[in-house]
């Protein structure tokens, strides 16, 4: 069975390439009708934040991505949280010291600084804790074995570290990249176990893609340059008949393709880099989300799918049952992704646009309730076919009609100063008297049909005076369909408002 797993620190908010690995993850395991699991990589004491595990669950279940099994729905391979399975991980380390591929370090900070020191006085480009440096320094390796022995009795403080073989090729798999080769000499001994008794990221990880019996570990390529000593660390424990495939997925970019898309970028260019609402406890901080600024989590699914992948002919608007049936990790590319906003908005617009009336008035009636206006839902359902062409987000729809309740008591002054005139004011006065004696369904054409002979029998171009017509009865000189709007206003209503307009 396939297994895949996506495997987040709930150390902030989570990064939007966060969720396209966690959507590949759902997207490739549901293909291949296998597990999505959920783990918690919370061994980062000092870096947890308070929510971040809600957020990251609230998250995926907006996008409807949920996990098969995850610390709120544990399958039989949990723990799904590791600071919970904290005990377990030193005997893991600890075997490793007995197989000789792990040893006792106890140098102090102000050693490990020294080191640095000396090496960068050497023109060591990166001075590391390596298989040449530990020679040195104060580890099981170096000193007798009374005095590690006396040293681990005193409970003086020690971590753990890999041993890193000096000269040997690491070659490993990748789906995305093919045959990725490394050299020892260029990594360093990790630690696998801080002194504060909790594993680090490479050792907790690794120990539970095998307990929890993932196939596939499919993430960022910023975890490209960990992968080899994660293939070492599967052979030292002797996991390797059990080792996943790797895929590593490219990186998102900046909208220009220059560099890697960071949270600044979104701030600057104004879209959230953040899928949802984000807010710390602790600090009170928020961040405006992608659910936040009305995208449709339809549309966002869509959108993060091509952020890497491509079905490989011209089609762009899936469902996710449609991803779950094209996706493939053969499809995924090595290049990074530019992150598009403009084509996320685009992807907003298409699925706002395939949404029924009924759904979008409930839309229409919430905007309007937080602008204290209740709406019955004939006004919404209108409000609806007047906007949803014309708009990327669905709050929109009521922003652009908030008029339609609410009589302008303000004229846009710019439109005004160019459009307002005797010939208007002419126009309208006599449309306004029309109306008021108007009996009959006074719908779109017929408001239409009214306004034209007015028009004509003052002799006055009708398409002179239609921006001032539109700022008399909206306030504004832009918006839907005018004749339309006169439609849902009422005959009664539009001379009304004339009226206020031109006294
Ligand atoms: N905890 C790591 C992260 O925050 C997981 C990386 C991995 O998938 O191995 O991204």
């Amino acid at each position: 069975e396939i297994r895949v797993r996506f495997a987040p620190s709930p150390t902030g908010p989570l990064h939007i390439g966060g969720v396209r690995t966690a959507l590949y993850n759902y997207l490739f395991a549901k293909k291949n009708q296998g597990k999505f699991l959920l783990r918690i990589e919370d061994t980062d004491q000092a870096r947890y934040v308070a929510g971040a595990e809600e957020y990251i669950r609230e998250s995926l279940e907006w996008l409807g991505i949920t996990p098969d099994e995850s610390p709120w729905n544990p399958g039989n391979v949990g723990p799904y949280r590791q600071s919970e399975r904290k005990a377990d991980y030193m005997q893991y380390a600890l075997d490793l010291v007995e197989k000789g591929h792990a040893y006792y370090a106890f140098d102090t900070s102000e050693e490990l600084e020294a080191m640095r020191e000396r090496l960068t006085a050497a023109r060591v480009v990166q001075p590391q804790y390596n298989s040449i440096t530990r020679t040195q320094m104060k580890n099981s390796l170096t000193l007798p074995e009374d005095e590690v022995k006396a040293r681990l009795a005193s409970g003086e403080p020690y971590v753990i570290r890999v041993k890193i073989p000096r000269k040997e090729e690491v070659r490993f798999h990748d789906q995305i990249r093919g045959w990725v080769m490394v050299h020892t000499s260029t990594l360093d001994d990790k630690v696998l176990m801080k002194s504060d008794g909790m594993p680090t990221y490479h050792l907790a990880n690794i120990v539970d893609d095998h307990r929890m019996g993932i196939t596939h570990v499919i993430r960022g390529e910023e975890w490209l340059p960990s992968a080899p000593l994660h293939v070492l660390l599967y052979k030292y424990f002797g996991w390797e008949d059990t080792m996943p495939e790797f895929a590593h997925l490219p990186l998102l970019l900046k909208p220009d393709g220059n560099g890697k898309l960071s949270k600044r970028d979104g701030d600057r260019m104004g879209f959230p880099v953040f899928p949802l609402d984000w807010k710390n406890e602790e600090t009170g901080d928020s961040a405006m989300g992608f659910r936040e600024q009305e995208y449709l989590p339809e549309a966002l699914l869509n959108f993060l799918a091509f952020l890497g992948w491509n079905p490989g002919d011209e089609r762009e608007l899936f469902t996710k049952e449609e991803l779950v049936e094209a996706f493939s990790i053969e499809r995924i590319g090595k290049a990074g992704a530019k992150f598009d906003i403009a084509k996320a908005k685009w992807y907003n617009e298409q699925y706002l646009r395939a949404r029924s009336n009924t759904d979008l008035a409930d839309f229409v009636i919430e905007a309007a309730k937080k602008d204290g206006v209740e709406l019955d839902s004939n006004k919404a359902e209108a409000i609806v076919s007047l906007t949803k062409e014309r708009v990327t987000f669905p709050g929109e729809m009521w922003t652009q009609c908030r008029f339609l309740v609410n009589a302008p008591k303000e004229f846009d002054e710019q439109v005004a100063s160019k459009k307002w005139n005797a010939d208007a004011v002419a126009v309208l006065s006599a449309y306004a008297e029309k109306l008021s004696k108007f009996e009959g369904t006074y719908d779109s054409e017929v408001a239409k049909t009214l306004l034209g002979e007015t028009a004509d029998e003052l002799e006055i171009k009708l398409g002179k005076i239609m921006q001032a017509v539109r700022l008399a009865v909206t306030g504004v000189g832009a918006g839907p369909d005018l004749m339309e709007i006169f439609a849902i206003l009422g005959a009664g209503e539009v001379a009304n408002r004339i009226q206020f307009a031109i006294e």
